[in-house]
């Protein structure tokens, strides 16, 4: 596979990628296929992460973290991607790499110095809260509403899909706080703390894949949330969850680039392995043309990332190169994902493998953080 850490990744982040594919090798891949049938991560492996620093990669050291750059968010998706278990891989990156990097854009002191150390040392888990009943591309027809009373705002409404809905202590989520705004302005964004009067979630979701990460509905009646946990300013919540889109997609297609190169790895070996005609699958010329097209499709698309992630860490947008990634990235690794269950017949098809997981987790990443079509629409605007 196409190794691009000598020409982008600096001794820190060559070693940061180390420490997590050693910790991902010893304590997640042996343990996750027991996460997954509970459906769920234990409490315990965020603390065992957070003590390691790997959750802390968007929190400055002074709260706690070892914030790395975007070549760092790179690195870590690449990493928990590689797991091959996506429900893993969600998780961890919506409480890390997600929902705390809003905390860290938009917290005041106070708000930094309560959260952030709890987040970065795994004590407290984090969820995203954003998609409604309502639809989750159109964010604006949020119907979630939080009232000004007094020194609390009241929130009524209600949040689905939601990753980490039941193991999360704490969520990031956004409410309408001006009913007669229009389009993205009149929403606000709140540290919810789970727990209390008005606050429930749904039953746990049986999802397809993903399995290793828990998902439910959250319902807001009459919650009171301290007029404190507005997070950024009333009104512009919506903005604020805009400016995260780029590293949010880099998240997402790094771990989608990660679980290709997995794919691609076990599939070669097997296709290498597996007798066929007195020979081998590798030696028929179309199965060895699908698995280079397959990596020279990947590789382009690595550069592209990380072509992303350096230019990111220079200072400027890249609104257009992640828009394109997010659009072209997870579409590749579903197609991949189906070629290599093709070369590996019926036994890739059987729960218990690995690329039948990879089959199964390979298809959200299409569907959420921008649909496919909309992230075409979003790369029209800007050609
Ligand atoms: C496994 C998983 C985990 C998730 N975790 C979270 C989470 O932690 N927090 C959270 O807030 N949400 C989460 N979501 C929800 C996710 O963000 C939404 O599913 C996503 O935003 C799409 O919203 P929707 O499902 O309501 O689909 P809709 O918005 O109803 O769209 C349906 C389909 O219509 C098409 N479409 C939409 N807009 C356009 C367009 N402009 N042009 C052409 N076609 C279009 C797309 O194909 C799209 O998939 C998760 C979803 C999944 C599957």
């Amino acid at each position: 596979m196409l190794n691009l850490d000598d020409t982008y990744l600096s001794d820190e982040h060559r070693q940061f990628r180390e420490q997590l594919n050693r910790f991902i090798a010893r304590e997640v891949v042996p343990r996750a296929p027991e996460w997954e049938t509970e459906g769920l991560l234990p409490r315990e492996l965020y603390r065992q992460m957070g003590e390691l620093g790997f959750l802390g990669l968007a929190i400055p050291a002074e709260f706690g973290g070892t914030e790395l750059d975007a070549r760092g968010t790179v690195v870590f998706g690449e990493e928990i991607g590689r797991s091959s278990f996506g429900g893993f891989a969600a998780s961890i990156s919506d409480h890390a790499d997600m929902a705390a990097p809003v905390i860290v854009r938009a917290g005041t002191a106070a708000q930094k110095h309560r959260y952030l150390p709890g987040i970065a040392s795994g004590q407290r888990v984090l969820g995203f809260a954003v998609t409604e009943p309502s639809g989750g591309s159109d964010l604006t027809r949020m119907k979630t509403t939080a009232v000004r009373q007094g020194d609390h705002w009241i929130l009524n409404g209600q949040k689905t899909f939601i990753t980490n809905a039941l193991s999360a202590d704490i969520f990031i989520t956004i409410a309408r706080t001006d009913s007669q705004a229009k389009g993205g302005n009149g929403f606000t964004i709140f540290i919810v703390e789970k727990g209390g009067k008005g606050f429930t979630t749904g039953k746990k979701f049986d999802k397809t894949g993903w399995c290793t990460s828990d998902m439910s509905e959250l319902f807001f009646e009459d919650f009171a949330v301290p007029a404190e946990n507005m997070l950024g300013e009333e009104g512009k919540g919506f903005y604020l969850l805009m400016q995260g889109l780029e590293r949010e997609r880099m998240s997402m297609c790094a771990q989608c680039v990660g679980m290709m190169e997995r794919a691609l790895t076990i599939t070669l070996e097997y296709a290498k392995s597996r007798a066929a005609y007195g020979r081998t699958l590798w030696d028929l010329q179309a199965i060895r043309h699908e698995l280079a097209t397959y990596a020279s499709e990947l590789s382009a698309s690595k550069l592209l990332l990380y072509h992303s992630a350096a230019k990111k860490d220079r200072g400027e947008s890249v609104r257009l190169e992640t828009s394109m990634m997010k659009a072209q990235i997870p579409q590749m690794l579903k197609r991949m994902a189906d070629a290599c269950v093709q070369i590996y017949g019926a036994s890739g098809y059987m729960r218990g493998t690995e690329i039948e997981r990879i089959f199964r987790d390979a298809r959200p990443y299409s569907l959420g953080g921008g649909a496919a079509a909309v992230m075409l629409d979003e790369v029209a605007k800007l050609l």
